[in-house]
């Protein structure tokens, strides 16, 4: 029987950088949520691992051994087979963890496939610092390297529209061009948000540290958050390392907000979705 996996889209609604090991890792404090808009990986019994890539987001995604649903297949088993097929719909390498959760769904339909346990998100670590995180689509506070996770109850029902300026911003350079000097983290406890506006003054006074540095990498950055805020959403900003910035709306007001942008900006990825509030 073949299995599917949704490989939601990953939002940091907040990034603090903290600090950097001596290795080199970056340590993070980020509030991170899942929208319903994603990847769609499917798995099918097959004797040999094989993987076919489509979708609209498709191009030059690697359908080889490099790409991390290949790598997450192989760190769950090494020996057994499928036939698997990822969907792309979210653009490769816009700070919204595409291939992360891939690898995260690619390890929920094979485990479902090959009847194999789930590793637990901490295990998942050397595929990536991402796919702990993605392991458990819900609110949830990541602290240190990625794998320091805690789950954020209780968050407001609201929408996010998310926008692309399609250039891919590779994360090693914007941490190469991080100078911000303000290392401090996320209240040690998250108040409890009583809706979307209220979570959204609080967001205003939190910070992606990557967002300066991203747009000293890619200037089109700062013209994507102009136009977001210029639509006076509830909060706006950018996640992970870039290029894809996010709008917070009430919920069920994205899609209007999405329809608007795609008619003034057909050249931009225009998504939106309700935050994913349960464990799924
Ligand atoms: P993050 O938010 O975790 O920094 P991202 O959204 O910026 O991630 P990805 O879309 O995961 O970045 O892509 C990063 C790189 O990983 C790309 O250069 C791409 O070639 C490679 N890659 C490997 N597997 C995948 C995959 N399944 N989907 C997308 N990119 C992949």
């Amino acid at each position: 029987m073949a299995t599917e996996a949704f490989a939601p889209a990953k939002i940091n609604l907040t990034l603090h950088v903290t600090g950097q090991r001596a290795d080199g890792y970056h340590l993070l404090d980020s509030l991170v949520v899942f929208c319903d808009v994603g990847d769609t990986l499917s798995a099918a019994p097959a004797d040999r691992l094989s993987l076919r890539v489509d979708g609209p987001m498709a191009a030059g995604v690697p359908d080889d051994a490099s790409n991390l649903v290949m790598r997450a297949a192989r760190f769950l088993d090494l020996s057994r087979g499928a036939a698997m097929m990822l969907t792309k719909r979210l653009p490769v390498a816009s700070g919204i963890g595409g291939g992360s959760s891939d690898a995260a769904a690619a390890l929920r339909a094979l485990s479902a496939l090959w009847d194999v346990p789930l590793p637990s998100p901490e295990e998942t670590l050397p595929l990536g610092a991402d796919v702990p995180v993605c392991m458990t689509p819900r609110p949830q506070r990541i602290r240190g390297v990625g794998a320091r996770l805690c789950p954020v109850p209780d968050l407001p029902t609201a929408d996010l529209v998310l926008v692309n300026p399609r250039l891919p911003v590779p994360t090693p350079a914007v941490f190469g061009a991080l100078t911000r000097r303000d290392r401090s983290p996320m209240p040690e406890e998250l108040p409890r948000w009583p809706d979307a506006a209220a979570l959204a003054e609080w967001l205003g006074t939190m910070r992606n540290d990557l967002e300066a540095p991203a747009i000293r990498v890619q200037p089109a950055i700062a013209d994507v958050l102009r136009v977001l805020r210029a639509e006076k959403p509830l909060h706006a900003a950018m996640s992970g390392s870039g290029a894809t910035c996010y709008a917070l709306l009430p919920a069920g007001q994205g899609a209007g907000l999405a329809e608007t942008l795609k008619a003034a900006h057909p050249g931009w990825w225009v998504a939106s979705g309700a935050i994913l509030r349960d464990t799924g």
